[in-house]
């Protein structure tokens, strides 16, 4: 017999609305999730915990980095074969991207969720549940990181995006694609990861920001992130890693004050490089001091940094652990 932990954080997967048209509020305890399941996966034991029963907009980093605490935990328990996260699907993609950089162990870390709530006739949330069940159990899954299951495929942490505000097929990794799926209660990987580095860290730095730049952007609130003392800053910069005229002078500025800005892109695929020049193309940008942070989509950047700063580690050397996660 396998054994899987489910922790059940909130979410719309434990949501239900009071009255028809009312506010939708989590509030379904885990044993009910799992009492829900149409087919319980057969051969596995099933141990449950209620964590937090909020909505994922609603978590905050504290929280997360305790969830992780709890992840490495029980996996530390050799009869535990593997871990099922319910969780809101708005920021799913960080806590998963946050266990995937520090959860030790490397067993299967599994995030799941629903779009359509546990008192919808149509909840997309058991079948979800059941689908992550089958893959913490799978040894292909094994030393893969975090994942998350999601009508019935499945994503790197690192790589999947929630898509579409509504769908259940709403997480996608563009350019990439998922990583496996699981079919008629099947696990299958079709590729591996080629890099997996943990980093070890008592806390999470709770002080970096994230700018979406636009046309005609001003530096002014990059530039407030200096006078506020904030602890780094992610640009979701243009295309390849560009940003609005005055960029790079705040870039420099908030550099030779120890606070590192991550250049990342608005883009859904490819990275960011260093192209342009003047003002304030990513070679001036990277000149400036910017980190470019490769394919690693802002939010997951933002993430990467506030575990770096963390380590209490310098930007020369921010800058190399970016080379190697990007
Ligand atoms: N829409 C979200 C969900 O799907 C709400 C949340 O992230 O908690 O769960």
């Amino acid at each position: 017999m396998r054994t899987v932990a489910v922790i059940a954080t909130g979410g719309t997967i434990a949501s239900n609305a009071a009255a028809t048209g009312g506010p939708v509020n989590a509030g379904v305890a885990a044993y009910v999730l799992l009492d829900s399941l149409h087919e319980r996966p057969e051969g596995i034991d099933l141990k449950v915990e209620d964590f937090e029963v909020k909505g994922s907009y609603a978590l905050d980093l504290p929280t997360v980095h305790r969830l992780c605490g709890r992840i490495d935990a029980l996996l530390a328990d050799p009869t535990i074969d593997g871990i099922v996260v319910t969780h809101g699907t708005d920021t799913m993609e960080e806590t998963a991207y946050l266990a995937d950089l520090i959860v030790k162990s490397d067993k299967p870390v599994i995030f799941t969720g629903a779009q359509r709530h546990a008192g919808m006739p149509d909840t997309d949330g058991p079948r979800n549940i059941a689908d992550a069940i089958r893959c913490a159990v799978s040894p292909d899954l094994i030393g893969q990181g975090a994942a998350i299951l999601f009508e019935g495929e499945i994503h790197a942490a690192r790589e999947v995006t929630k898509t579409h505000t509504s769908r259940v097929d709403t997480f996608r990794s563009a350019g990439l694609g998922k990583i496996g799926e699981v079919d008629a209660g099947n696990v299958y990987v079709y590729r591996r990861r080629a890099f997996r580095e943990v980093l070890s860290v008592d806390h999470i730095d709770e002080g970096v920001e994230m700018l979406l730049l636009g046309l005609g952007t001003s530096p002014a609130l990059l530039d407030y992130c200096q006078t506020l003392r904030r602890s780094g800053v992610v640009l979701a910069a243009f295309g390849r890693g560009n940003a609005p005229q005055g960029f790079a002078v705040s870039i420099q500025r908030l550099t030779e004050a120890g606070i590192p800005v991550v250049i990342a892109s608005r883009c859904a695929e490819g990275r960011v490089l260093p192209v342009y020049g003047k003002d304030s193309g990513g070679r001036t940008l990277i000149d400036a001091g910017g980190i470019f942070c490769g394919s690693l989509q802002p939010v997951k950047a933002r993430l990467l940094l506030s575990v770096l700063l963390a380590d209490g580690v310098d930007i020369p050397t921010i800058r190399e652990a970016f080379q190697k996660h990007i």
